[in-house]
């Protein structure tokens, strides 16, 4: 799987909203938030969906989660809750095929997620 659009917020080519670094992880706000917080958090090297993701990527997908509890935890809204989110293809709702994690927060999230 090719560059995507995540790649090019990564290169810094389209701007994004970012309010997460680190060397192996970037997180920025969703153009079209689905929540009052909606942040991505993607790896800088991409996989493009999580079948692509190998026992190489073990240590990489769990610093995702924790990256998006530590942001959590750093605005506030830990303690209330929020949710996380990958989607992986398409009846999972996949647009963007590198792999990345939703965080949604701010407003009471419903189940199923229909
Ligand atoms: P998914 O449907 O799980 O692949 O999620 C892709 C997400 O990327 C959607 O929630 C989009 O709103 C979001 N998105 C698309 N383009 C951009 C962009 N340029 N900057 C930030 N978020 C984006």
């Amino acid at each position: 799987m090719g560059d995507t659009l995540f790649g090019k917020i990564i290169r810094r080519e389209i701007p994004a909203e970012i309010v997460y670094e680190d060397d192996d992880i970037l997180g920025f706000r969703d153009v079209n938030p689905q929540a009052p917080v909606h942040v991505l958090f993607i790896p800088k090297q991409p996989i493009a969906t999580l079948n692509d993701a190998t026992p190489a990527d073990a240590a990489l997908l769990g610093r995702l989660l924790l990256a998006c509890a530590a942001y959590a935890k750093q605005e506030g809204f830990a303690e209330q809750g929020y949710r996380t989110v990958v989607n992986c293809n398409e009846h999972g709702g996949q647009t963007v095929f590198h792999l990345h994690v939703h965080l949604l927060a701010g407003r009471t999230m419903q189940w199923p997620p229909g």
